[in-house]
């Protein structure tokens, strides 16, 4: 017979955002839960060194660039003079706010929260090492693994305090003169536009042909435009081939397309995550690991071991906060004995840059990929009423529609400032089987840059209003 969902006890090991929500949720069921983390408050990754600090960094970069950007409209700001432990204060600041707000929901839900480090002993017990080195052992009905991920590192690498990972980037010890970042991906380019606001020289090395290769090529043109502005140089097809700690600094060698040798005060390595699933004791249970090291996880993010689930980072791509989030309620409910499913339709991708770039679904190069047959009609900002009131006539909208079933919305993108809000109306369209004429047809305000979704659709049409090809 079922277990009466009250008397259920649940552990959830790692307190980010796939963590805590599946805690809160679980709670709100009505389970007993217990949550584990080493950090005094949930948060994990996303909040004490990830999302939230790169976004309060990204805020003042962009004040920066708009400080000089002002000018044009004929008001004259003086040079930003910048306080970096007044910065940094500010950040700690952001990231003690939403973690102690974390704490206390922790504790209004009446979970029981524990500061340590947890590994199974067996595929029911727990060993938590606490962080006062105490230890406790637990046992539990269902225990969620949600342990996240770890930046990976260049094997050749020195062990230099000039080789910055995501975390120490984010410490911001100082403003280097010059800095390489390695990969330009997500964490390069936001983090790389935050130390070229700040006044560094910023290098941008990525071995594939085009920077966030994952990303639709016509947004990120949008974005490759402003970084080569800001930043001193952007390196496809490259590789570092080493890397050497010199007094001047690090000396870099690059391999590919520009080959040559560099020397950087500091060297941002972003070239990916790992997830984090070696430090559980996974060896003592039967849960399964692919060959890339995330954990294997059925529909409702249960593994191999029927008690045990996974989510977030540490069971699969992509690695964001908001999917993590997704999957922390599904496992909490399927605990619970709740039909339920992780079968999102779309998952939105954004990049926190200026202009941010933000996608979901199908991209026009999957649909490509695929062979599968696709309408891309894109709307340029350039005609839009606001972006011109702000000065940002750059960016531009983007639907993948299927010609063959109405102009349903397979997939949504945009570059431009407030993309990575503007999305979520392109998320709901594709989860709500949405067609290009519900998006024409559906009053958006004017004037906005939500404006421009309903214009893309009426461009399928072939009758936007400040459009023509
Ligand atoms: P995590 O947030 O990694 O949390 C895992 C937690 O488990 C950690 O606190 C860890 O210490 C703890 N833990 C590990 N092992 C154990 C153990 N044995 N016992 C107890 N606790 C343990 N995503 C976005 O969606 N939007 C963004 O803007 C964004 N920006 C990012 C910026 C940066 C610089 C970085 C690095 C990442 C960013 N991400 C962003 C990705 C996002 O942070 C992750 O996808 C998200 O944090 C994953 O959540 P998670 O719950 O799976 O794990
Ligand atoms: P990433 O996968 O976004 O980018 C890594 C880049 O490095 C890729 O473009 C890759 O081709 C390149 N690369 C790999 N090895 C290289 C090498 N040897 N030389 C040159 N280039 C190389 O990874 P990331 O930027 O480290 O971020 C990790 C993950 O964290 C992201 O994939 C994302 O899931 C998450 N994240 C999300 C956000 C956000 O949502 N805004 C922000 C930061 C991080």
């Amino acid at each position: 017979m079922e277990t009466d969902v009250n008397s259920k006890h649940i552990v959830v090991i790692g307190g980010g955002p796939g963590g805590y929500p599946a805690a809160f949720h679980a709670a709100d069921l009505g389970m007993q839960v217990t949550l584990i983390d080493d950090a005094p408050n949930p948060g994990g990754v996303c909040l004490y060194r990830g999302c939230i600090p790169s976004k309060a960094l990204l805020h003042a970069a962009a004040f920066i660039n708009e400080a000089s950007e002002i000018a044009e409209w004929g008001i004259t700001v003086s040079k930003p003079q910048i306080d970096l432990d007044k910065l940094r204060a500010r950040k700690e600041a952001v990231i003690a706010k939403l973690t102690g707000g974390l704490g206390q929901l922790t504790k209004q839900r009446k979970i029981t929260y524990l500061q340590g480090r947890a590994r199974f002993a067996d595929p029911k017990t727990l060993t938590v090492t606490m962080s006062d080195g105490t230890t406790q052992t637990l046992t539990f009905d269902a225990a969620i693994i949600a342990t996240g991920s770890q930046p990976i590192h260049l094997p050749f690498a020195p062990d230099s305090p000039r080789v910055l990972d995501s975390t120490t980037a984010l410490d911001l010890a100082d403003i280097p003169a010059s800095m390489l970042l390695v990969g330009g991906g997500y964490i390069g380019l936001e983090l790389g536009q935050v130390y070229a606001s700040l006044g560094s020289r910023v290098t941008v090395v990525e071995m594939m042909p085009a920077l966030l290769p994952g990303a639709d090529a016509a947004l990120v043109r949008v974005l490759a435009a402003k970084l080569k502005k800001q930043f001193e140089a952007i390196h496809l097809k490259t590789r570092v081939a080493a890397l050497d700690e010199t007094p001047e600094g690090i000396a870099v060698r690059f391999e590919g397309k520009h080959e040559g040798s560099e020397t950087f005060d500091k060297i941002l390595v972003a070239v990916g995550r790992r997830p984090d699933a070696g430090n559980v004791g996974l060896e003592n249970t039967g849960v399964v690991v692919d060959e890339k090291g995330f954990i294997t996880v059925d529909a409702q993010r249960r593994t191999a071991e029927p008690a045990i689930y996974a989510i977030g980072d540490v069971a699969g791509q992509p690695m964001l906060a908001h999917k993590a989030t997704y999957e922390g309620k599904v496992a909490a409910e399927a605990i619970a004995g709740m039909k339920t499913v992780y079968d999102p339709k779309a998952i939105p991708g954004v990049v926190f840059t200026d202009p941010e770039i933000a996608w979901c679904g199908l991209t026009e190069a999957e649909a490509k990929a695929a062979g599968r047959d696709v309408k891309v009609t894109s709307f340029p900002w350039a005609a839009s009423g606001r972006a011109t009131t702000l000065g940002r006539s750059d960016g531009v909208t983007r639907l993948v529609l299927d010609p063959t079933d109405n102009h349903r919305v397979l997939g949504v993108g945009m570059a431009g400032p407030g993309a990575g809000e503007l999305i979520a109306e392109g998320t709901l369209a594709i989860e709500m089987g949405a067609v290009a004429d519900d998006l024409a047809w559906t009053i958006h305000p004017h004037p906005t840059l939500s404006e421009t979704v309903m214009e893309a659709a009426e461009s399928a049409m072939g009758h936007s209003i400040h459009y023509t090809r």
